[in-house]
């Protein structure tokens, strides 16, 4: 692979300024594109020759696969993601790997062990997270693409950030073979990138059944397709199909219940921007000639306790193989088995990791399942059941339901910044995608105030294609914006 002109100086005024890789391994000319390779011959279709970013919680031999943890600082994988190996067999060439908030565990980066990552519309602002280095790669235009990891929002958020296309697939649209467990039930690989095009692109070699991972499936036949952009469906003139909106005032009804906002519910609420944002995206989408119809999702509210509850449950069972005997950073000393493992723990763990340990083996203790666990198996159910009344059956009443991504655009660091108590109120709006498993779309509505807001398509299950048609659409119209300094290497 030959890199344009100037580009990697480009790389590096940016990567000092925004930190987004672990790792950084361009070919240079005395190896040409030999990291990673599969050892396929490049395809010739869209992605031949592109580079890409990996969330350095994916695996991609040779590479590092830190997880953003000092538990596994230097760890090499020694395997390659079936989703990277399909994109490399494509053609597309690892480039790096991003930071991330430790195991994927945060929603800014910051909980990343090893580095701080900074949004490049803003560098006193953090990129969002957790798969922040990769949506910072992208916006600073340093990859077109790069695969992210997404349990709660993790892909969505940062792009709504960094003002780029996020996309979490369908649940088992996209093999999970070759990444780091946090919670196996909601988490998927997703894609973060500069256009929808290219999102489509990647989704469309990424996806299908694997052998290595049971949970996933080939898209049904009757799947809207990818194949195709709206302008070639001929679908972009008049006569669209329905959005349904759930509205900031749906969301304030479901938040506060009629009642007065907790802290949780005012943590949700969305700041003035992101609701200018909001409302924009929805006169644009009238504008398109689109049909918009007010939803409401009455669980909403309970998304976030579900959320935390499952996942927290299923990180306690996951993360428990991180015991340093095998890989992973040792202890200097210890006088027995159970002090090796204790220690390792003790010492390679973060915080946030330990907390959320702790919280899942609370919610799993005997005698507790009934109070947490299996309730919050009930709110998902029931999550799920409203996006099916509303997408499903033969007579959905919409393609396509639209809604807020994060309350707040960028947060600041220091006194600016959003606790922690408030990042986790403020993932109501995406952990229901991954609560009932349907795919869901963020792309940048707008600029407001010098930073990007964005908004999110939920569909149905192995709908992808119709969210990428109603975002293209939008984008055709408004083209994406990106950060002063932005250069386009990539077609
Ligand atoms: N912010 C969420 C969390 O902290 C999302 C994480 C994710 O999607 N990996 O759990």
């Amino acid at each position: 692979m030959r890199l344009p002109d100037g580009f990697l100086s480009y790389c590096n005024e940016w990567e000092e300024k925004i930190g987004a890789f672990i790792e950084f391994a361009p070919p240079s000319a005395d190896n040409s594109g030999a990291a990673g390779s599969s050892g396929a011959l490049p395809g010739s279709g869209a992605l031949a020759g592109l580079p890409f970013a990996v969330k350095d919680n994916i695996a991609v031999k040779g590479f590092s696969l830190t997880c953003g943890s000092k538990l596994l600082e230097h760890f090499r994988s020694p395997y390659t993601a079936t989703a990277v190996r399909k994109l490399q067999d494509a053609g597309a060439l690892v480039i790096g790997k991003t930071n991330l908030d430790e195991f994927g565990m945060g929603s800014s980066t910051d909980n990343s062990a090893l580095k701080k990552t900074s949004n490049p519309w803003d560098t006193r602002r953090v990129p969002g997270g957790s798969s922040g280095g990769s949506a910072a790669a992208v916006a600073a235009g340093i990859v077109p693409f790069a695969l992210g990891t997404d349990t709660g929002g993790s892909v969505r958020e940062p792009a709504a950030f960094c003002g780029v296309v996020g996309l979490k697939p369908t649940y088992g649209a996209v093999s999970r073979f070759g990444l780091v467990a946090y919670a196996s039930s909601l988490e998927c690989a997703g894609v973060l990138s500069d256009t929808v095009a290219r999102c489509r692109a990647v989704f469309s070699v990424m996806r299908g059944r694997d052998p290595m991972d049971e949970t996933t499936l080939d898209p049904p036949p009757d799947a809207p397709s990818l194949s195709d952009g709206p302008l070639e469906k001929g679908n972009a003139a008049s006569g669209k199909g329905v959005i349904g909106v759930l509205s900031p005032e749906a969301v304030a009804r479901a938040l506060s219940g009629g009642g007065d906002l907790d802290a949780a519910a005012r943590a949700a609420v969305l700041e003035d921007e992101v609701r200018r944002g909001f409302l924009t995206a929805c006169e644009r989408f009238s504008g398109l000639g689109y049909t918009l119809i007010d939803v409401d999702i009455p669980g909403l509210k309970y998304g976030v306790p579900a959320y935390y509850t499952i996942a927290t449950a299923e990180a306690s069972a996951n993360l428990a193989r991180f015991d340093s005997v095998r890989y992973g950073a040792r202890p200097e000393k210890a006088e027995n088995a159970g002090e090796l493992v204790d220690r390792a723990r003790e010492e390679g763990f973060g915080a946030e990791v330990k907390l959320r340990i702790l919280l899942g083996t609370f919610v799993l203790r005997s005698g507790f399942q009934d109070r947490y666990y299996l309730r919050a198996q009930r709110i998902r159910a029931g999550i799920k059941g409203s996006f099916e009344a509303i997408l499903g059956g033969a007579n959905p009443l919409c393609g396509a339901v639209l809604m807020p991504v994060f309350p707040t655009r960028a947060f600041g660091r220091g006194p600016g910044s959003l606790s922690a108590f408030a990042q986790k109120a403020a993932d109501l709006y995406t952990c229901c995608a991954n609560l009932a498993g349907l795919p869901a779309l963020s792309f940048p509505a707008s600029v407001e105030g010098g930073l990007p807001v964005g908004v999110q398509l939920l569909g149905r299950a192995f709908a992808e294609g119709t969210l990428l048609d109603i975002a293209e659409d939008y984008e055709n119209r408004h083209p994406f914006p990106h950060p002063p300094g932005y250069r386009a290497f990539w077609r």
